[in-house]
Order: structure tokens, then C-alpha cells, then sequence
């Protein structure tokens, strides 16, 4: 009874450690539906699958009979990744089924490959008119608990089994199935609110950039890798006049604007943020491939040539830029060797940059 207990209590485990760490991967596409990516349908197929090879290792002996919970993982990929997940899931089983086969009973291996792909029809058949989770995981699971008394039935094994086998069967499976339901469900929406909140903590929310939190988290790293790198600060000119005179809501639309350009004219390496209310910041990796003050040139001059352009007329915005490079200095520093460059540009007439000198 105790190494029932135990493999069935290592069952869920397998489970809950294979569904966290695919939940876990597949954070950002979350949540895993019908439609979701076919990649990451497949790969969520792949990793139930992987499940339920660990559970056809791990079965449960009960009266002599192997019990083992393959049909949950398979169950799992129909519910959220539709046909091309329980397919996936299935041909490894299949797959896998046929790996291990020993050569002994060829009618053995003929009935399981017969009552899998039986299944997954089935399945497949039922994902078309229940639409309802709870009641087509139900239903899934009856129909493979169904195929395996069918099963025990057309071989010959003898009356008790009924009792012995298949009544211990069912209740395990039910048992499991929702236990592993409830567990799928709680991991999906924990994963699919933490990825909302790490977007929260790290995006602004107005330019979708990254904010001052992933900027400072970048610098931190390049200081300890003591890389050459440089940090651009941009401030839009006037800003103040364009929300006196066209309103607070055109002003937020005129930084969008500007932070398109701004992403658009930066590298792929550079991290760029919105450092507060009209000030940006560009921070460049590798100053020795990009340099900080030709970038910072162009991107004012495509601000200039570039004016926002409202229903009637096109309101033409100008920005002024500070550079500064890290030597030996720290990060606080340079940021105000950027910002006293930045300071310098503002005095000099606005729409131009300004490289820091000591
Ligand atoms: P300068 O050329 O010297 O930079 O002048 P400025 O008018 O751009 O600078 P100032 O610091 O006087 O004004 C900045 C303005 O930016 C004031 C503030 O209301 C506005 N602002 C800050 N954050 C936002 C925002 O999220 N949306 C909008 N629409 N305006 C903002
Ligand atoms: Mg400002
Ligand atoms: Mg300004």
C-alpha cells in the first residue's frame, strides 16, 4: 500500500515538475490554446508526451496489473493545444510504445498502438463539439478509462480483474485527472499573471519602452562586464508648449512618435528607455562598432525631418541630446556627464547633441 502511495504520489510529481517548468518556458505565449503558435502547440505536445513516457516508467502495480497515468498527459494536450498537441503527444507515445516493445506479443503491441489511435480520434472528435474545459477533460478521461476496460475485456483475462484491476484503475485515474486538472489550470493563470506583471514592472506603459528599472539594470551589468560603453539622454524641445496648446493628450501622442523613431533608428544591441516625463535614454552596449555621438546626431536630425503628423497639420518637434562615454568613472557619473552634456545642448539653441568633455 505504501509503494502505491509513493509512485502514485511520484506520478503527480513528474506531473507538477514537467507542466511548471512548460508553463514556465512558455510564459510569454500563454495561455496555450487552439490557435496559439504551432510551435508552441507542438512543443506543448512534446512535453506531455515526455510525461507520459516518465508515468509509463513510473506505473503503479496494483494486484499484479501495471496502472499508469499516460492517458493525463494526453488528456492535457487536447484540452489546451487541440489535435497537433495530442498527436504530437501521442505519436511519441506510440513512438516510444514501440521502442520498448520486447518482441513478445506482437498482438499486444497492435491492441495499445489500435486503442491510442482510437483515442486520439476520438478526442479529436469531442474537442470539435464540447467547448466547455471541465466537461471535455471529463469526458476525455471516461473515454480513455472506457478504451482500457474495452480493452481488459476483448483480451481473456479472467472475471476479477474487474475488481481487481480495472475499479482500482478508474478511481486512480479520476482521482488524478483532477487532481492534474485543477494543477494545470492554477499554473497557467499563475504564469500567465506573472508574465503580465514582469511586462507591468519593466514597460512603460505610455511608449512601451523599457523604463528606468531595466535601464538601471542594464547599466549595472555592463559596469561589472567593464565594457566601453556609452548612454545617450534625449529631451524633447518645448515639450511644455506642445500640451499648452494642443492639449495633454496629443503630448503623450507626440512622445509615442518619438519613441518609434528613436527605436527605430537604434540598433538592435541598444537598450532603449523612457528615463521620465519627456526624457529618453538610449544605452549602447559597444561603443567601439556604434558610436554614441553619430547616433545621437542622426537620431536628432530624423526627429527634425520627421513631424508628427495630426489630422490638419503636421506639428514639427525637435529634440537636444547629451552624450557620455564610461571610462573608469561609475555609472552615477557618467549619467551626469550625459546630463550636463545634455544641459550644454539646451543652452547651445536646443536640436542638436552635445558630447560630454571634461
Ligand atoms: P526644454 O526645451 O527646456 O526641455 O523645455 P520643455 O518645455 O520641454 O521642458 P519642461 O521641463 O519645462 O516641460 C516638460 C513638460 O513635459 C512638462 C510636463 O507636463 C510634460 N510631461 C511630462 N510627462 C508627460 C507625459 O507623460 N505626457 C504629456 N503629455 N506631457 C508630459
Ligand atoms: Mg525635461
Ligand atoms: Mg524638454
Amino acid at each position: 500500500m505504501l509503494t502505491t502511495l509513493n509512485i502514485f504520489f511520484l506520478n503527480i510529481c513528474i506531473i507538477f515538475l514537467i507542466l511548471s517548468f512548460t508553463f514556465y518556458l512558455l510564459r510569454n505565449r500563454l495561455p496555450i490554446q487552439q490557435d496559439s503558435k504551432l510551435s508552441t502547440r507542438l512543443y506543448f505536445g512534446f512535453a506531455n508526451g515526455l510525461t507520459g513516457i516518465l508515468l509509463i516508467h513510473n506505473s503503479i502495480i496494483i494486484n499484479g496489473a501495471f496502472i499508469d497515468l499516460r492517458l493525463l498527459p494526453l488528456a492535457l494536450s487536447a484540452l489546451y493545444g487541440g489535435p497537433v498537441s495530442i498527436v504530437t503527444t501521442g505519436f511519441l507515445l506510440m513512438f516510444y510504445r514501440i521502442v520498448i516493445d520486447t518482441g513478445e506479443s506482437m498482438t499486444a503491441l497492435q491492441t495499445s498502438i489500435l486503442t491510442l489511435i482510437s483515442f486520439i480520434i476520438l478526442v479529436l472528435l469531442c474537442t470539435r463539439f464540447i467547448k466547455h474545459k471541465a466537461a471535455l477533460f471529463t469526458v476525455i478521461v471516461t473515454i480513455g478509462s472506457l478504451l482500457v476496460l474495452i480493452r481488459m475485456l476483448m483480451s481473456d483475462t479472467a472475471f476479477q480483474a474487474w475488481q481487481l484491476i480495472f475499479a482500482p484503475y478508474f478511481l486512480i485515474t479520476i482521482l488524478a485527472s483532477l487532481l492534474f486538472y485543477r494543477l494545470s489550470r492554477m499554473l497557467q493563470d499563475h504564469f500567465v499573471l506573472y508574465s503580465y506583471q514582469s511586462y507591468l514592472a519593466t514597460t512603460d506603459q505610455l511608449t512601451r519602452l523599457a523604463n528606468r528599472h531595466v535601464i538601471m539594470d542594464k547599466v549595472a551589468t555592463l559596469e561589472q562586464e567593464r565594457a566601453p560603453w556609452g548612454v545617450i539622454l534625449f529631451d524633447l524641445d518645448y515639450f511644455k508648449s506642445v500640451n499648452d496648446q494642443y492639449g495633454h493628450a496629443v503630448g503623450d501622442a507626440v512622445l509615442r512618435h518619438f519613441s518609434v523613431l528613436l527605436t527605430q533608428e537604434c540598433p538592435q544591441d541598444t537598450t532603449v528607455g523612457r528615463y521620465g516625463g519627456e526624457e529618453f535614454i538610449a544605452i549602447l552596449p559597444n561603443t567601439l562598432r556604434v558610436s554614441p555621438d553619430q547616433l545621437a546626431e542622426q537620431i536628432v536630425a530624423t526627429v527634425m525631418r520627421t513631424p508628427f503628423v495630426m489630422q490638419d497639420h503636421a506639428l514639427e518637434i525637435t529634440v537636444s541630446a547629451g552624450v557620455a562615454y564610461a571610462g573608469h568613472q561609475s555609472a552615477s557619473v557618467v549619467f551626469k556627464q550625459a546630463d550636463t552634456a545634455l544641459y550644454a545642448a539646451k543652452q547651445n539653441g536646443r536640436n542638436q547633441s552635445y558630447v560630454y568633455t571634461s
